[in-house]
C-alpha cells in the first residue's frame, strides 16, 4: 500500500493519530494506516511496542520508521534490544521475544535501543505506560493510581498505552476508568488515555484500536479496525511461536 510519510515539524497540529502496541503485527498496522488516511491526520504518534508477540518485527519497525519520528520505547522493544529484564516476562512473552531479537536486522535493532521514553509537545504528554516512572512499565488501571499519576506529567493530556485496554481517566471524574469512544475534552479538564493497541486488543473487541486526537476541538475518538487475523495467525504460527499468541487475536484477549 502507499504510505504518506507524516514527519512532524515545528509547530501546532491539529489531528494526531495516536498508535500503540503494534506488536509485529502487520495486517493490523496496515488496516489502521489505511483508516488513518482517510482521517485527515496531521501527525502520527507511536507510543511503543511496536515488537514482540507476533511474526513480521522488521516490516513493522520499517512502517513506523517510514510514518513517522515521533516514536517512544516500550516494554518488548526494550526487551528485544537487551534493555529490559525479561525475568518478569510470562513464558509465552518471553520465548516472542528471543525470536524477535534473533531475526531483527541490525539496523532496526539499533533504532529500537534508541528511542526515548517520552514525548512532550505543547501540552500532551506520551509515555508507554506511565509518566511517573516509564522504565518501571507499570500497568494503571485504578482510580487512585491514576489519580497520582496526574502529578506526573504537564499538560491537559497523557496518552499511554501497555495495558492494552483503552480507556480514559480525568481528574473531573475523580480518576476513575471510564470506556469512552467519543470525548469532548472540557476546557480546563485534565485527561489519561490509553490508546488500545493496534495489534492485539485484550478489551474483547478482536479488531484493531488507535485513537484520533483533534488538539485544537479537545475531541478525542477510538477507533476500530478490522483485518485479516487469519493471516497474522498462520504466520505466528509458520515462525514456530507459542501457538496461544495466535488463538487470543481471534478473541481480543
Ligand atoms: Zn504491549
Amino acid at each position: 500500500m502507499p504510505l504518506n510519510p507524516f514527519v512532524l515539524e515545528v509547530g501546532n497540529f491539529m489531528r494526531y493519530g495516536i498508535i500503540s502496541d503494534i506488536h509485529s503485527n502487520l495486517e493490523a498496522l496496515d488496516a489502521v494506516l489505511g483508516d488513518i488516511q482517510g482521517q485527515h491526520i496531521d501527525a502520527i504518534i507511536c507510543l511503543g511496542d511496536i515488537v514482540g508477540y507476533g511474526a513480521n518485527p522488521n516490516e513493522c519497525v520499517h512502517r513506523v520508521r517510514q510514518l513517522t519520528d515521533q516514536v517512544i520505547v516500550g516494554n518488548h522493544d526494550h526487551a528485544a534490544v537487551g534493555l529490559t529484564d525479561i525475568s518478569y516476562f510470562n513464558p509465552h512473552a518471553k520465548r516472542a521475544v528471543m525470536w524477535t531479537t534473533k531475526v531483527l536486522s541490525s539496523d532496526h535493532f539499533h533504532y529500537l535501543a534508541e528511542l526515548p521514553f517520552t514525548i512532550q509537545r505543547e501540552d500532551l504528554f506520551f509515555v508507554h505506560a506511565t509518566a511517573s516512572d516509564p522504565p518501571a512499565w507499570n500497568y494503571l488501571f485504578s482510580s487512585q493510581i491514576a489519580l497520582a499519576e496526574f502529578e506526573a506529567f504537564q499538560g491537559r493530556c497523557c496518552f499511554i498505552g501497555h495495558s492494552h485496554q483503552p480507556m480514559t481517566f480525568s481528574l473531573e471524574n475523580r480518576g476513575l476508568p471510564q470506556r469512552i469512544e467519543n470525548l469532548t475534552c472540557s476546557p480546563q479538564g485534565r485527561y489519561i488515555v490509553n490508546v488500545g493497541s493496534v495489534g492485539q486488543p485484550r478489551d474483547g473487541d478482536p479488531r484493531a484500536c488507535y485513537a484520533i486526537f483533534d488538539d485544537q476541538q479537545g475531541k478525542l475518538r477510538l477507533r476500530r479496525v478490522a483485518y485479516d487475523v487469519q493471516a497474522t495467525q498462520r504466520k505466528i504460527l509458520q515462525a514456530g511461536l507459542p501457538p496461544v499468541l495466535a488463538l487470543r487475536l481471534a478473541h481480543g484477549e
